[in-house]
């Protein structure tokens, strides 16, 4: 019986290698790495019909990944010229010397939508420029704490009188563990989102920003006072153009989070959301600092 099972439980192993090495490797590949393939041992059998079956499977994938990406990206750029032309000529329009109220009014509407939609449209394009590879050659080493000031200055200059403030109590001595291998452009476009919604959702009320370091990451906390999330809700809010049930009061169009979340993912990084609607909002990003 011993020597039957022993045996038995060996041929097995053996037998089962190859799918359980096919298995890790389909679980390795994602969106940022969608051109990775399975290596294909010539053993003219069903698992060498199987990896070839996954690599087809990989290739149609790719293929229609990146023509949503296209057709979003060269959508977006299509939007951009018209878009500049119409709030410039509307801006024109607005400095016209003695121009009546009603007119005044409509140019200065078409030039705030037009800058909505130019904004809109601006998001759209990095969603799904980081959708696919993140420009990884645009990679440096980045300073959690300086990135996290810039984003109060960015913050300053879009709302004069927000109340965002930075808690630098938790800060780790180490300073390697403030820093991560990253896009400086997309992360501080990651954070300024989350701070931006947290003035937002919270009619400016105070916004705290937390920033610490466990033994893996740099973790940056943002706590608002705000109308927080339905708990029904919360699960959806990364999903591109999902606004939540109670925000038909604030502006905004849905791409924002799913921005900043694929930014924070593309980083090897993870979001945490916790909230309480009429209470407030708390987001932890995590991110893997370089040196561990
Ligand atoms: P929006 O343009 O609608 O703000 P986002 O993608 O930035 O789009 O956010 C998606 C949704 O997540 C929002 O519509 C809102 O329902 C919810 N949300 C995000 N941040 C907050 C927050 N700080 N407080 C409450 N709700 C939030």
């Amino acid at each position: 019986m011993v020597f039957v099972f022993t045996f038995g439980k060996f041929f097995s192993d053996e037998i089962f290698k190859p799918i359980r090495r096919i298995i890790r490797n389909v679980k390795g590949i994602n969106a940022h790495n969608l051109h990775q393939r399975l290596v294909v041992d010539k053993t003219n059998d069903d698992v060498e019909d199987l990896s070839k079956t996954f690599n087809d499977m990989l290739d149609r994938l790719e293929i229609t990944f990146e023509m949503q990406n296209n057709f979003v990206s060269n959508a977006s750029h299509e939007f951009k010229t018209p878009l500049t032309v119409i709030s410039g000529e509307a801006e024109l329009g607005l400095s016209l010397a003695g121009l009546p109220a009603a007119a005044k009014d409509s140019f200065l509407n078409i030039y705030k939508e037009a800058e909505r939609l130019e904004h809109l449209t601006g998001s759209m394009l990095s969603l799904a420029q980081t959708g696919f590879d993140g420009k990884k050659e645009q990679w440096s080493e980045v300073r959690i704490d300086e990135l996290i000031l810039s984003v109060k200055e960015a913050a300053d200059k879009i709302i004069p009188d927000n109340k965002v403030g930075i808690n630098f109590d938790n800060l780790p001595e180490d300073e390697c563990k403030l820093t991560v291998n990253g896009n400086v452009m997309l992360l501080k476009a990651a954070f300024t989102n989350i701070v931006l919604n947290s003035c937002k959702y919270s009619d400016n009320k105070p916004v705290r920003i937390n920033i610490l370091a466990d033994n893996q990451y740099v973790i940056v906390e943002i706590v608002d006072e705000g109308i927080g999330i339905p708990d029904r809700e919360i699960g959806q809010i990364f999903v591109p153009f999902f606004r939540a049930s109670n925000t038909e009061k604030y502006k905004g169009y849905g791409i924002g989070l799913p921005l900043a979340n694929n930014i924070i993912r593309m980083h090897q990084g993870k979001t945490d959301v916790r909230s309480r609607v009429g209470e407030g909002t708390r987001f932890i990003t995590y991110l893997p600092y370089k040196y561990i």
